[in-house]
């Protein structure tokens, strides 16, 4: 199963992105991890991506798309896999459309996660995220076990630098510009699921399962 997750900054598409894949034992692809992890590393890749993501605008497409290709070719994406925060823009959804029809494949489900601007703001301020694994956590909605430390991993909970109120302003326009137009792109295709995503995150994940599985 090909999985892609839609939805504004902060919509719950790593939240919902984990569960899902963890219930079908698929990898969960988060395209801001790998240029997260590039940039702890002091990769070119990540120093060039940094500029981009410290402003809330999206890496150029020429950065992005052979990276998720070639992550895509890797062994463990053999049953399938959860596409988290890629594709962003046409041109990116027009090349993963195109690189799976080169082996008659095709995206299954596109999973619209639905919230409007105006909770993003609050979701985003109270965002933490582990340093290292990158799983998100909320200090009210989904908070640790033990304040600041990863359930998962052990790894220190940070503030993302562009969940500041001003970079989240630019992310969702930026969304609205370029990303929201996939929206009616996999609807046409016939794969758009989309669910309500002020629900609570239980909730969320299981009215996305029953769309998978109905
Ligand atoms: P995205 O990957 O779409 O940017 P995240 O999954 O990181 O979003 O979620 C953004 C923030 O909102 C996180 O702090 C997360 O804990 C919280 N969150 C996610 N889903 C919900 C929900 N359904 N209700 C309330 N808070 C949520
Ligand atoms: P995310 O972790 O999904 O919120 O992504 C954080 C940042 O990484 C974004 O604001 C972009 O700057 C960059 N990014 C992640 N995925 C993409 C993508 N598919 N295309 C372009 N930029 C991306």
């Amino acid at each position: 199963m090909k999985i892609i997750m839609l939805g504004a900054p902060g919509a719950g598409k790593g939240t919902q992105s984990e569960r899902i894949g963890a219930k079908y034992g698929l990898p969960q692809i988060s395209t801001g991890d790998i240029f997260r992890a590039n940039l702890s590393a002091g990769t070119e890749l990540g120093m060039k991506a940094k500029t981009y993501m410290d402003a809330g605008e999206l890496v150029p497409d020429e950065l992005t798309c052979d990276l998720v290709v070639d992550r895509i070719s890797k062994d463990d994406c053999a049953n399938g896999y959860i596409l988290d925060g890629f594709p962003r823009t046409l041109a990116q959804a027009d090349l993963l459309t195109k690189v799976l029809a080169e082996s008659g494949d095709k995206v299954d489900f596109a999973v619209n996660v639905d919230v409007p601007d105006e909770n993003i703001i609050a979701r985003m301020s109270g965002r933490r995220v582990c340093g290292k694994c990158g799983k998100p956590y909320h200090i009210v909605n989904m908070p640790p076990k033990v304040e600041g430390i990863c359930d998962n991993c052990g790894g220190e909970l940070i503030q993302r630098k562009d969940d500041l109120a001003e970079t989240v302003k630019n992310r969702l326009t930026v969304y609205h510009d370029q990303t929201q137009p996939l929206i009616d792109y996999y609807d046409a295709k016939g794969c758009l699921v989309t669910v309500d995503g002020t629900k609570d995150i239980d909730e969320v994940f299981a009215d996305i399962i029953a769309a998978l599985e109905a």
